[in-house]
Order: C-alpha cells, then sequence, then structure tokens
C-alpha cells in the first residue's frame, strides 16, 4: 500500500495532499508539521488557511485516508513516498542576504528524514528551491542514509492562491524531474501512478531533476514578468492619455502574447514571485550571468516602482498631502479568494500613506485584524539593500483601526484605495458611500475592478491603474 507523508501543513502542503487524498482513496496521506496551532487547525472546523473549495475536500476526507499530526517523525518513516512542502523564504542574513533562498528548514527536514528513516523512500520537493537542490538534498540523505535508498524527485507545485483547488483538479500540467538512472525511473513512475489517478497522462511532463527546479523559477518570474510589463504600460498610459485596459485587450488578441495576466494593478505580491526572482536573479549572479540576474531584477524594481507610483498618485492628487486625513483601504490580501497577506502590496502601500501621516482605516473580508497589524509593525526588508529599516513606530500604528465592513472602513474618509480585487468590492453601494465621505471625495483603484463612469457621475475624483485621469 502506498503511504504518503507530507512535510509542511501550508498553503501548499495541506490543498495538494488534500485532494490526493480525495483523488486517490486507496492511498493513505498523512499531512505533518511542526506547528502545533496549524495542525490544531487543520483537525478543526477553522481550516488554517482560506481557500475556496477547501474546506469541502477536507471535510470528505479527513479521518478516512487523510491525516494531520504534528507526530513528524512517526509518519515519516512509515511513509513510502515523502513530499517535503516547507517554506523556502528569502535569505535575510549571510552569504546571499536578500536574494538567496534560505533552506534552514529543508536541510533539517532533509536530516530528519535521514535520521528516522528504516525503509527505501522517494523524498519529493514540493517546495520552490534553488536549482541543484536535489544534488545538496541527495548528498545529506545519502552519507546519513545507514543502507536506505533515497531517490529525489522534483515535483514543483504549479497552484496558485485563491484558485488553489481548482489548479489541483485540473492542473495544466504536472511536472516530474528525477535521475535518469533506472532507480530514478521507478520512482517518477511511483510518483506518475499517483497523479494518474485523475490527471490525463499528456499532462504529467517528466523530465530531469535541473529542468523540473528551473522550470519552477522561470515559470514563476514569467508571470511576473508579465505583471510588471503591463504594469510598466500603464505608467506609459497615464502620461499620454492611452489606457491600459484598451491596451491589453488590443495586445492580447496577438496569439503570440494571449489574453491572460494582463491587468495592470497596484503591483503582485504573495510569498513566491518576489522570493523566486531573487532567488533566480542570485543563481545567475553565482553562475556568472550578471546581464541576466539585471534583467530579472527589473521585473521586481518595477513592481515597486508601481507602488509607489501609487502612494505618489495618492497624495499628490489629495492637494499633495494626506496629513490628518482618513483614507479607507479596501483589501489587505494579496489577491481576491485568500487571506494571505505574504508581501501583499497594501503593506508597502499603506506604509508609504502613514509615512505621510495618513489615518487609515482597513478593510478585507478574509485578513484578521491581527494579521494586518502584526504586518504594519513589521521592519520593512530592503532585498537591494539587506539591512533591517526601523521599525515602525508605535505611533504610527495608532493611525491604523481596522474596520469590520467597507462602509465603516469608508465612513468620513477623505479618501478610498481598492487594493485586493475582492468581488463584494464590485457591488458596494457607492451612492451611500459618497454621501457619508468628506467632499471632495476620492477613489484610487489599484486593481481596475470598479466603473469608473458611474463613480464619476455620482461625484467622485477617480483614479484608475493606466487611465486617463480625471482633470
Ligand atoms: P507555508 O509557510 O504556508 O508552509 C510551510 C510549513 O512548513 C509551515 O507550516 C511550517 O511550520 C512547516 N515546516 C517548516 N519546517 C518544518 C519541519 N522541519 N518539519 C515540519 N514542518 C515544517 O509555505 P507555503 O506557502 O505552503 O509554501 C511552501 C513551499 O511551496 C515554498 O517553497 C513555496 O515557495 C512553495 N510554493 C508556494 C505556493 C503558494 O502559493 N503559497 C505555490 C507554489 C509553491
Amino acid at each position: 500500500m502506498v503511504k504518503i507523508c507530507c512535510i509542511g501543513a501550508g498553503y501548499v502542503g495541506g490543498p495538494t495532499m488534500a485532494v490526493i487524498a480525495l483523488k486517490c482513496p486507496s492511498i493513505e496521506v498523512a499531512v505533518v508539521d511542526i506547528s502545533v496551532p496549524r495542525i490544531n487547525a487543520w483537525n478543526s472546523d477553522q481550516l488554517p488557511i482560506y481557500e475556496p473549495g477547501l474546506e469541502e475536500v477536507v471535510k470528505q476526507c479527513r479521518g478516512k485516508n487523510l491525516f494531520f499530526s504534528t507526530d513528524v517523525e512517526k509518519h515519516v518513516r512509515e511513509a513510502n513516498i515523502v513530499f517535503v512542502s516547507v517554506n523556502t523564504p528569502t535569505k535575510t542574513q549571510g552569504l546571499g542576504a536578500g536574494k538567496a533562498a534560505d533552506l534552514t528548514y529543508w536541510e533539517s527536514a532533509a536530516r530528519m528524514i535521514a535520521d528516522v528513516s528504516k525503509s527505501d523512500k522517494i523524498v519529493v520537493e514540493k517546495s520552490t528551491v534553488p536549482v541543484k537542490t536535489a544534488e545538496a538534498i541527495e548528498k545529506i540523505l545519502m552519507h546519513n542514509s545507514r543502507g536506505i535508498n533515497f531517490q529525489i524527485l522534483s515535483n514543483p507545485e504549479f497552484l496558485a492562491e485563491g484558485t488553489a483547488i481548482n489548479d489541483l483538479f485540473k492542473p495544466d500540467r504536472v511536472l516530474i524531474g528525477g535521475r535518469e538512472t533506472p532507480e530514478g525511473m521507478k520512482a517518477i513512475k511511483a510518483l506518475k501512478d499517483v497523479y494518474a489517478h485523475w490527471v490525463p497522462e499528456d499532462r504529467i511532463l517528466c523530465t530531469n531533476l535541473w529542468s523540473a527546479e528551473v522550470s519552477k523559477l522561470a515559470a514563476n518570474a514569467f508571470l511576473a514578468q508579465r505583471i510588471s510589463s503591463v504594469n510598466a504600460m500603464s505608467a506609459l498610459c497615464e502620461a499620454t492619455g492611452a489606457d491600459v485596459s484598451q491596451v491589453s485587450h488590443a495586445i492580447g488578441f496577438d496569439s503570440r502574447i494571449g489574453p491572460k495576466f494582463l491587468n495592470a494593478s497596484v503591483g503582485f505580491g504573495g510569498s513566491c514571485f518576489q522570493k523566486d526572482i531573487l532567488n533566480l536573479v542570485y543563481i545567475c549572479e553565482c553562475n556568472g550571468l550578471p546581464e541576466v540576474a539585471n534583467y530579472w531584477k527589473q521585473v521586481i524594481k518595477v513592481n515597486d516602482y508601481q507602488k509607489t507610483r501609487f502612494v505618489n498618485r495618492v497624495v499628490s492628487s489629495m492637494f499633495n498631502t494626506v496629513s490628518g486625513k482618513k483614507i479607507a483601504i479596501l483589501g489587505f490580501a494579496f489577491k481576491k479568494d485568500t487571506g494571505d497577506t505574504r508581501e501583499t502590496p497594501a503593506i508597502d502601500v499603506c506604509k508609504g500613506l502613514m509615512g505621510d501621516k495618513a489615518r487609515l482605516s482597513i478593510y478585507d473580508p478574509q485578513v484578521p485584524q491581527e494579521h494586518i497589524q502584526r504586518d504594519l509593525q513589521m521592519n520593512k526588508f530592503d532585498w537591494d539593500h539587506p539591512i533591517h529599516l526601523q521599525p515602525t513606530s508605535p505611533s504610527t500604528i495608532n493611525q491604523v483601526i481596522v474596520a469590520s465592513d467597507a462602509y465603516e472602513a469608508t465612513k468620513d474618509s477623505h479618501g478610498v484605495c481598492i487594493l485586493t480585487e475582492w468581488d463584494e468590492f464590485k457591488n458596494l453601494d457607492y451612492q451611500k458611500i459618497y454621501n457619508n465621505m468628506q467632499k471632495p471625495a476620492f477613489v484610487f483603484d489599484g486593481r481596475n475592478i470598479l466603473d469608473v463612469e458611474k463613480l464619476r457621475k455620482i461625484g467622485f475624483i477617480v483614479y484608475s491603474i493606466g487611465k486617463p485621469l480625471d482633470k
């Protein structure tokens, strides 16, 4: 019987394993984590992450062939296939600080696997890791193996938060990289057999280890680059009177370009794009490819520029100062349908406005108050100059209140910033909001989800990314 264990019960480990359990009733799946609160939440009615459709999947399998546990060693020992889906954040100190991936969690997971294993295992890289990580992991495992055979596979995850369950049910592709040896091929087949329960065979791609590792970094870099490209164009549109939505529509008709992922916005966020590009930059630099590194670095620089541009637009539109003015922030998560705030552009925008002494009233349907306050108090890590900046002062934090709905957030405000494209923000009663705001009332749509003409008719002064400006 195949037994799977996944180390790391986060945004990737939890949903991917829940779907494997659902689609493969004959396989026993254990998801383990060192975080007791996280595992307790997975075993409760209040799952630790918000993801549409996830609760239903978990409820169907939990206690049958899906288990969440903190007994990491037991489940690793019993499994034939061990996925490792631990976090791989950007290093903040030492060699490569600000760019390289921090593989501390991965290394400790690998050492633990070697320590506790009593039978042969396939170890699967699910986390996003630098190319050649499999070689490092092999060394750790082999040198501690006591005769046990470990086969390493790279099986990067391409799900997007907010649509994770759908992405896992119908993946564009599943990628499996392995050694081109008889044992490596056997391991690839074993993992392929798991996915073959529901993924069509032509969507399961098998490559060598390094191609799989590079493909994940490449995919995220290409996606982020597309966002920075359209955002760069949005700045030009604003300067010239062009409309970025019309431009996206026009260029998206070109079948070589395609229409997806061409929405201009306040910038990309999330735990992956910036981290993985920085990692790519570091790998290129280490491999003597500074020009390639600089090319990818620019994707992040444009993203930072877009957030700064947005803040500057808010302040300059409101007569060059927001000092003491109440500004409503609608949306704090890095995208809709998730409560995840890692690297959300809202953090930089809020901090920028707070720097100009604005008072912020923040509402997000899925982000708890304590996460918003935590994020705004965290030191900003400057990847370009990896030193920690001063913590936000307590008085600055007093400038922030967290509202329980959009109407409360916007009441008496001078301006409204839309920072996450939540559907509910499209359907608010903007006449009511306008009536309860200070005048002139401003809307800054950082996601281009609102009907600008309708808002202007109500009386708002509206700024949308990359669109002709109000006179
Ligand atoms: P996460 O922080 O939500 O989860 C990681 C979990 O691993 C945490 O709960 C942590 O407690 C646990 N952990 C760390 N060390 C451990 C150990 N030694 N033993 C047991 N548990 C341990 O991270 P995530 O968002 O799930 O991302 C995981 C990996 O997947 C990262 O490399 C990320 O880049 C990649 N990835 C993320 C996404 C995404 O959308 N979040 C998508 C694709 C790939």
